[in-house]
């Protein structure tokens, strides 16, 4: 995808501060955090939302919630709690369309 932010951050053209990385997916800093913890996990395949999802997705989305106990470990957030957001289209709030999981944490969060 050639204009996708994600995609230029994945391939490194646009440099990130990386927390993990594998074969599948990529881990950064969020660039505008808004918990003292907050960094993005986005699947190297590029998907742009939830709605776009496919069946043959059903693994990366799963893999995404696996991982994100070990990439809560690598931060010392897995004892005190954290959070997985992701945002769907425009009420959500979505501003960049290739998938990504929000990972929230470092204090007492609020909700909703
Ligand atoms: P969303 O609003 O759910 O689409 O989330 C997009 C997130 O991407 C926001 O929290 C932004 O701060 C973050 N973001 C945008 N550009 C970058 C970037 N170059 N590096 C890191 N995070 C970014
Ligand atoms: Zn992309």
């Amino acid at each position: 995808m050639e204009d996708c932010i994600f995609c230029k951050i994945i391939n490194g053209d646009i440099p990130s501060e990386k927390v993990y990385e594998d074969d599948k997916i990529y881990c950064f800093k969020d660039i505008n955090p808004v918990t003292p913890v907050h960094v993005l996990i986005v699947p190297k395949k590029h998907i742009p939302s939830l709605n776009e999802t496919m069946d043959e997705d059903k693994e990366i989305l799963g893999y995404i919630l696996f991982k994100a106990k070990d990439i809560a470990k690598i931060l010392k957030i897995e004892d005190n709690g954290y959070r997985i957001v992701t945002n769907c289209g425009e009420n959500a709030g979505q501003s960049v369309f290739h998938i990504h999981f929000h990972l929230l944490g470092g204090k007492t969060l609020l909700w909703p």
